[in-house]
């Protein structure tokens, strides 16, 4: 970018590379012993949804006591990246790092107060929609107080969803599903599988996570994944498999520049493809008990996400708007604005240490600065596609596609006009879609 380009910014960018890596290096060293034996803390997460509410109460503690071991690292290391981000803006002529950024990341479609208007219209509307999915998950079950430790567990008695067996049955179970929605997605995972371009079994030794990755000479992409049985295995591959349809419909495309598509887009593709798929579950599920349980998290999934998004937008916009500040005024800055986005049904009493250091295990502060409201975007642009879908299935699936084949040879406003939604997230635009979530939860 030769707008942002400055000689004396390339001894700092050098360093910023250097420092960003030791975000990766100190909390993946972190550990917790849990009946004797030693875990990862993203491992150590799975006996958040133990039904041994007192096994759950001692992992959570657990978990937090160890970030907490290191929030001095962290807050130094965060000073660090703050001091120089800013020094680069500064250099490249600008007021703050908030700004430099935004051109950065050819964020040229939406401004600093239209990040502001998205963190008002989640306050506004979508905070009631969390703190009803509480409510019914409080209720459900059966607590007097709904713990941070509770989030992630089942009613005692109930057995966790187990919508396949091994990892050809995911495949085939996905194929089935596409294919029941439109032909042609069935057609881009069978073709997948036949160029062996599908990864999705866990075994040990295997590299953690789930990615698609599109090819650019091929045109067809590749899913890596590590699945063991479990919901979020078939979620992560109605998902990825909606990013692979999205790099089949760019191909034709002539210039490889062009598939280089901004996630406000791609992640519409592939949360679009969850929830599109959701009226073909039955593919993964032979009873309606299931099947119902399946939806009504996917829905609390992707509501329940969106404080957290505003939270972290917020807080960033304050960081660099003020980049001289103490710890003190920090840890005020995050605590005031993770407390105006707070539900009303969530027990946090005792906590507030591990709350007030929270956002330090947000990656994507550390690693990729303001990278991280395109999910919400997205997400919104996501629910639009379903609402689409739900008052006419083909035609919303017509504009899906058309869409997603203009790759990223239009501007995002005009990508989604093509899509058939407004790239508008104003307070007016996402209280149509929260109420429009709510009918869907309540048809459950
Ligand atoms: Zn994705």
């Amino acid at each position: 970018n030769i707008e942002l380009f400055r000689e004396e910014n390339i001894p700092l960018q050098a360093e910023m590379a250097v420092a960003q890596q030791q975000f990766g290096q100190i909390t993946g060293a972190m550990m917790v012993t849990v009946n004797g034996e030693e875990y990862t803390l993203q491992q150590a997460t799975k006996f958040l949804e133990n039904a041994d509410r007192n096994l759950r109460e001692e992992v959570y503690h657990k978990i937090q006591g160890r970030r907490l071991q290191d929030t001095g690292k962290l807050n130094e290391l965060y000073d660090k990246l703050i001091d120089l981000r800013n020094r680069e803006a500064q250099n490249a002529g600008f007021e703050n790092y908030r700004d430099y950024r935004f051109k950065e990341l050819g964020r040229f479609d939406y401004t600093k107060e239209d990040c502001y208007q998205f963190h008002e219209a989640v306050k506004l509307h979508v905070l009631p929609l969390v703190n009803e999915i509480y409510r019914k998950k409080k209720e459900k079950l059966g607590l007097p107080d709904l713990r941070p430790w509770d989030m992630e567990a089942e009613p005692e008695g109930t057995k966790p969803l187990r919508p396949f067996t091994t990892g050809d049955d995911l495949l085939q179970k996905s194929i089935d599903c596409f294919e029941k929605l439109r032909p042609f997605f069935g057609q881009c995972l069978q073709k997948m599988q036949a160029l062996n371009h599908l990864d999705l079994e866990s075994r040990k030794g295997k590299a953690p996570g789930g990615y698609n990755c599109p090819l650019a000479e091929s045109g067809a992409p590749f899913i890596f994944m590590n699945a063991a049985g479990q919901m979020s295995d078939v979620t992560t591959m109605l998902h990825e498999g909606g990013h692979a349809v999205h790099s089949f419909l760019a191909h034709p495309l002539a210039l490889t520049g062009f598939k280089e598509y901004p996630m406000e887009i791609a992640e519409v593709a592939s949360m679009a493809m969850e929830l599109f798929t959701m009226d073909h579950w039955e593919s993964f599920f032979d009873n309606a008990a299931d099947l119902q349980r399946a939806k009504e998290h996917q829905l609390e999934r992707v509501i329940t996400i969106f404080p957290w998004i505003a939270v972290i937008d917020k807080f960033q916009h304050w960081i660099y708007e003020h980049p001289v500040h103490t710890h003190e005024e920090r840890t005020a800055a995050w605590v005031a604005t993770l407390l105006e986005f707070q539900d009303d049904v969530i027990n946090y009493s005792g906590l507030e240490n591990y709350r007030s250091n929270a956002w330090q295990r947000q990656l994507h502060l550390f690693e990729v600065p303001f990278y991280y409201i395109e999910y919400g975007i997205a997400q919104l642009g996501a629910i639009g596609m379903w609402m689409q879908y739900k008052k006419n299935a083909e035609q919303a699936l017509d504009n899906y596609c058309e869409a997603l084949s203009l790759g990223a040879t239009k501007t995002l406003p005009e990508l989604y006009k093509t899509a058939g939604l407004e790239f508008d997230f104003s307070p007016e635009k996402i209280k149509v879609l929260m109420e429009f979530v709510k009918g869907e939860m309540e048809k459950l």
